[in-house]
């Protein structure tokens, strides 16, 4: 297996710049032509380790995804999600809270869809949207009930502070969690939306806050690199994924599904040997 995706890998993000990494980076692969046999062998690992993953029923994987508007999330989630077995994973998307969300901590929601052992659990936006739709505009995070002498200028440090000990203690409980952002440029972010507009089978993607969020474009990434300096850590490492192709970004997450889980030595539950003797004879 080759290790595409660790140029990617962000494990102590202190020093983590957006310059980095080049959003249309391709490695030396020319097209998603050029990925087709990588990306089947790679499928093919990734099944029989989520089987393993499934029977064995100690671990579970959990595979954050973060992207500005258009970014390829709900495209990249679909492509891997295709390469497993349903059975095993289940896909949680979040949108804007409801008034019961609002009346709990901000975790709460999150907390309550993550993955139980032996499953994949896929978050398409996260409890990192908590530091970021609030933080660029306040009056999301008035809608927040918090009480007003919690609300000081260490929030948002307090907030990725307790994500970062939410993650270790899920880590510490056999949750294994990766995280990816998929970066694209402004410019494919203007192409994105454009095609949404012009092309009738993407009409109903089109939302008019994307238009009006790509105004702080600039304000969401400066807020995303300070959550990626601030979690970025061994256990929970982030991906930052060059995505303006979207094949691309699709194989380098698969990349990074597959050798997550070929490093946890997954193996078949043993069954005692005279269990099995026992059961084999009375089938007889
Ligand atoms: P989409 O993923 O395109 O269906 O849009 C979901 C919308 O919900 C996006 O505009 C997100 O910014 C918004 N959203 C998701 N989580 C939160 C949150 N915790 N607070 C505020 N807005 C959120
Ligand atoms: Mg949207």
């Amino acid at each position: 297996m080759t290790h595409l995706e660790k140029r990617y890998r962000v494990a102590n993000g202190e020093r983590f710049r957006w310059s980095d990494i080049d959003p249309q980076d391709t490695l030396d692969f020319a097209d998603a032509d050029a990925t087709r046999a990588l990306r089947k062998q790679n499928a093919d690992a990734m099944l029989e380790l989520q089987d393993r993953l499934y029977a064995q029923h100690r671990w579970s994987l959990l595979l954050i995804f973060q992207a500005v508007d258009a970014g390829g999330k709900n495209s990249t989630i679909r492509e891997v999600v295709s390469d497993l077995n349903p059975q095993g994973c289940h896909v949680s998307s979040f949108k804007v809270p409801t008034d019961e969300e609002l009346d709990h901590d901000f975790l709460w929601r999150y907390l309550r869809r993550l993955p139980e052992r032996g499953m994949i659990g896929i978050f398409n936006r996260s409890y990192y949207e908590d530091v970021l739709v609030p933080r660029v505009h306040p009056e999301v995070l008035q809608k927040q009930r918090l009480p007003p002498k919690l609300v000081g200028k260490h929030l948002w440090t307090q907030r990725l502070q307790d994500i970062r000990a939410t993650e270790d203690y899920l880590t510490r409980n056999g949750v294994v969690i990766r995280k990816f952002f998929l970066y694209i440029s402004k410019r494919e972010q203007r192409k994105r939306l454009l095609a949404r507009l012009d092309e009738p089978s993407k009409n109903w993607k089109f939302s008019p806050d994307d238009v009006r969020e790509r105004a702080f474009f600039a304000d969401y990434m400066r807020c995303h690199q300070d959550a990626i300096r601030k979690t970025a850590t061994n256990q929970a490492p982030w991906y930052i994924v060059p995505a303006d192709h979207k094949w691309f970004a699709q194989l380098i997450v698969a990349s990074v599904v597959t050798r997550t889980l070929s490093q946890l030595k997954l193996e078949y539950p043993k069954l005692d040997r005279r269990a099995l003797e026992t059961a084999r004879k009375a089938l007889r």
